[in-house]
């Protein structure tokens, strides 16, 4: 596996950290200075200091049918996931969580269905930054963008499913997920030993995928629609039997069977992220109730302790910090 320097593992923080801690120079700051530990996965204690060394910050600023935007950023590495608000949303979206930057290190896309990839030529133009992004998925947007997409086009790193790449300090991972666009892909980002998986548009839940989303401290899936409220919602059948399919959207019962179950969901997230929820079929309380109760059914080993959030498609939701 491809590491992107400098990798640094979970022990390793810890002694970066520890050695700050010791150092005289901090050591009468510190005092003033809010502390916590935190309990990390088996075997490990995660020593979180405000303001000192974040692994990974994640910001969903949309998701939905409506427009999905993801921000990640480490002290050095600065992506964006997905680019489907215009250039007004995305910089208001930013501004509500108090982001505000000149440089961008790349941008990632999953797939050219328009609410991933819209508001793909403006943020070109705003960032000029590099796009990350599968080649059939990329004729795509070039058939289905304006003609200024092309234009500004600073860069294009082919990714492929299946591989791992570096952009600065935060390793990637793509993988193929089962849905109706050319080459739609998921993905996991590590840094500084934390790791973040997003997987949203999927008809179902591969094993495969199971297996990539292991070990995320942050989990950001899919839960789309109430089966009942599809049935009997306003979509056109045409349209509900492709939201239904194997290359569709996740149910939130599909997503059910999956978080009650140990060999499928290990449970070890500090934030689990329901997203990509639908506003016609779908409602928050509705997706958090379902997922509550799914993971009511774990058996009492492999309990979920972390935090249940629902993203938004009108407002961003607050960083999350691994
Ligand atoms: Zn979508
Ligand atoms: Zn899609």
């Amino acid at each position: 596996m491809q590491s992107c320097s400098p990798q640094l593992t979970r022990a390793q923080r810890s002694a970066i950290i520890l050695k700050i801690l010791l150092s005289a120079a901090l050591r009468s700051r510190l005092r003033n200075v809010a502390q916590a530990h935190v309990p990390a996965r088996p075997g490990g204690l995660r020593l979180v200091l405000a303001g000192v060394l974040i692994g990974l910050r994640v910001s969903i600023l949309a998701s939905g049918s409506s427009g999905n935007v993801t921000l990640l950023e480490t002290e050095r590495t600065r992506l964006l996931v997905d680019a489907g608000l215009g250039k007004r949303e995305t910089l208001a979206r930013l501004a509500a969580v108090e982001k505000t930057f000149d440089h961008l290190d790349g941008i990632l896309i999953t797939h050219e269905h328009t609410d991933h990839c819209s508001g793909l030529p403006q943020m070109l133009r705003i960032w000029k930054a590099p796009l990350y992004v599968t080649e059939p998925t990329l004729g795509e947007m070039q058939r289905i963008l304006p003609e200024t997409f092309g234009k500004r086009l600073n860069g294009v790193e082919p990714i492929h499913a299946g591989e791992h790449f570096c952009i600065g300090d935060i390793e990637v991972h793509a993988f193929a997920i089962p849905h109706d666009a050319a080459d739609p892909i998921g993905f996991t980002f590590r840094s500084n030993g934390a790791k973040m998986a997003l997987v949203t548009d999927l008809g179902y839940m591969p094993e495969l995928v199971k297996v990539h989303l292991r070990g995320a401290d942050c989990l950001v899936l899919e839960s789309n629609h109430d089966l009942d409220m599809l049935k009997v919602g306003p979509y056109p059948w045409l349209v509900k039997q492709r939201v239904l399919s194997r290359t569709g959207h996740l149910s939130n019962h599909a997503v059910s069977e999956y978080l009650s179950d140990p060999d499928g969901f290990d449970a070890i997230a500090r934030y689990l992220v329901l997203a990509h929820v639908s506003l016609e079929n779908n409602n928050p309380d509705l997706v958090r109730l379902s997922a509550e109760e799914a993971l009511k059914r774990r058996p009492t080993e492999s309990t979920f302790t972390g935090e249940l959030l629902v993203a938004s498609q009108h407002v961003p939701l607050k960083p999350l910090e691994l």
